[in-house]
């Protein structure tokens, strides 16, 4: 049967690239040796990294100054690295969910953090607009794409500091006016390749203010000075990656991925909304997210929850269970899902409703 991945993260990536990707690893480039085997050294894998940097320039249109690195770790390690790198005195944060709520509890080990508004206390159903960033702060923290709650900042925010986005799960999904920004970075696994690798696109400047010493692997400027190859990189997921920036470029790039998502969105949410059985749980819609869509069992059918997981599941929607702290189903539609697998998908909810309503 034709399965579906809705997964959150690791997620769904286009057949193509896993493909390729997996043919690598069994021979890189008539070498007769597997990509796994080979030094990072190498002139073929340099010009994997330098693909890898070049595609990333070209497809968010990166502006002059900026330094595109790829290091391990995670999104996770990003949360430390960001203040040990950036921190001296205070920074702010806009809390938008569990992942910004990680991300301050690591930068308080470095300084004052002012968390500039919440939406905590309604379970982040929204992203809070009109607050204050203080001026004197070293930088003002988002999380852009909020994956558990399913919200999304839709647009480049101005901020008087630098500005450093968590985009772990909507980069490559819009075009986004990089110049705004003082850092961007994610983990791979949700819109670019496989788990291992984290991006980061960083604004050389902001780079060595800090009073502090920074052990080497967590000093920005050591993957700035080596390309990204101080120690052995992640090379299989970074080639992964590369194949998937190939695809984006080749299907149209970041234009055509904002198409496609606004699309899908539109098609299931416009199912939530108008299927009496089921609700959308974001509450203010201009924040609904189009990578992550979240929705639950209306009141009066809430004892059906489980009943509709299985049903769905059963017809070969794979990962639609939403995350424990919001309940309900949570469809993530990232670049790779083509629209048929939303189709499919609101065919099981009208299906269910003629079942049941
Ligand atoms: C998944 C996710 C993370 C965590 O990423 P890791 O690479 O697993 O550390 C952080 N932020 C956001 C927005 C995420 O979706």
């Amino acid at each position: 049967m034709k399965k579906y991945n809705f997964g959150a993260g690791p997620s769904i990536l286009p057949q193509e690239v896993m493909k390729a990707t997996a043919e690598a690893c069994i021979e890189f480039q008539d070498m007769g040796l597997s990509l796994m085997e080979i030094s990072h050294r190498t002139p073929e894998f340099q010009a994997v990294m330098d693909e890898a940097q070049a595609l990333f320039k070209e497809l968010l249109n990166i502006p002059e100054g900026y330094s595109v690195l790829f290091v391990g770790g995670g999104a996770s390690l990003e949360f430390c690295m960001v203040p040990f790198n950036m921190l001296e005195k205070k920074a702010a944060y806009l809390n938008t969910g569990v992942w910004a709520k990680k991300a301050m509890k690591e930068a308080k080990l470095f300084g004052e953090v002012i968390e500039v508004a919440s939406s905590a206390d309604a379970n982040y159903t929204f992203i809070p607009k009109n607050y204050d960033i203080p001026a004197d702060a070293d930088y003002f923290h988002i999380t852009t794409n909020n994956t558990i709650y399913g919200t999304e900042l839709h647009e480049d925010l101005d901020s008087p500091v630098p500005l450093v986005a968590d985009m772990s799960s909507d980069i490559f999904s819009r075009p986004i006016d990089v110049s705004k920004y003082g850092m961007i970075y994610g983990g791979a696994q949700k819109n670019l390749s496989m788990a291992g690798v984290t991006f980061v696109i960083v604004k050389d400047e902001l780079l060595g203010k800090v009073s502090r010493s920074i052990p080497t692997m967590l000093d920005y400027r050591t993957h700035v000075d080596k390309g990204s190859m101080f120690n052995t990189p992640p090379v299989v997921p970074i080639f992964c990656a590369v194949q998937t920036l190939k695809w984006i470029k080749s299907q149209g790039g970041v234009k055509e991925m904002e198409r496609r998502a606004q699309e899908r969105a539109e098609l299931l949410y416009g199912e939530i909304d108008r299927n009496k059985m089921f609700q959308g749980t974001v509450t203010a819609k201009e924040d609904r997210s189009l990578m992550n869509i979240c929705f639950v069992m209306a009141d009066e059918y809430k004892e059906l929850e489980k009943d509709f997981l299985k049903f769905a599941t059963e017809k070969g929607m794979s990962g639609i269970k939403g995350h424990r702290s919001v309940g309900g189903f949570r469809a993530s539609c990232y670049n790779a899902m083509p629209i048929e697998g939303v189709k499919a998908l609101v065919a099981c909810m009208q299906e269910y409703e003629k079942m049941h309503a």
